[in-house]
């Protein structure tokens, strides 16, 4: 599998042609990349009711897991063709975490090069989640096995 950075972004462009986004236009699609070498494409799929929209990033997630993966989540790229530097919203920064603090985010500029930056970045103070955890009694090797 190629892991080029411009390569993950095509596939994310890729997947933002099948996205469904007839209110908001704004069409996104993502390519989540495991250390296995697998990657997995997801897209915006929006709903009248403007809250059960999901986006692009969690949609690639969740064709991950529903195909084994639950670690190893090495980076994501997101690709808009309606704007440059589509960086994931909260939620899907919070869903990315969840799987790895680790990942690189990776994002287009208006130049059309790849920008990297790591989900700790975007989402500082995430150690947070870990205390919430052990308050849940849930360690790693069951968020991950
Ligand atoms: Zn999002």
């Amino acid at each position: 599998m190629n892991k080029d950075p411009i390569h993950l972004l095509e596939l994310a462009s890729e997947a933002a042609k099948k996205a469904y986004a007839p209110y908001s236009k704004f069409r996104v699609g993502a390519c989540a990349l495991y250390e296995d070498g697998s990657v997995y494409t997801g897209c915006n799929v929006e709903n009248v009711s403007y809250g059960l929209t999901i986006c692009a990033e969690r949609s690639a997630i969740s064709a991950a897991v529903a195909n084994g993966e639950h670690g190893g989540l090495v980076a994501i790229a997101i690709f808009s063709p309606d704007s440059e530097l589509c960086f994931p919203c909260g939620a899907c920064r919070q869903w990315i975490i969840e799987f790895s603090d680790n990942a690189k985010i990776i994002v287009q500029d208006k130049t059309g090069k790849p920008v990297e930056v790591s989900i700790k970045e975007l989402l500082p103070n995430a150690e947070f989640m870990q205390n919430v955890r052990q308050v849940l009694q849930v360690n790693n090797n069951e968020l991950h096995p």
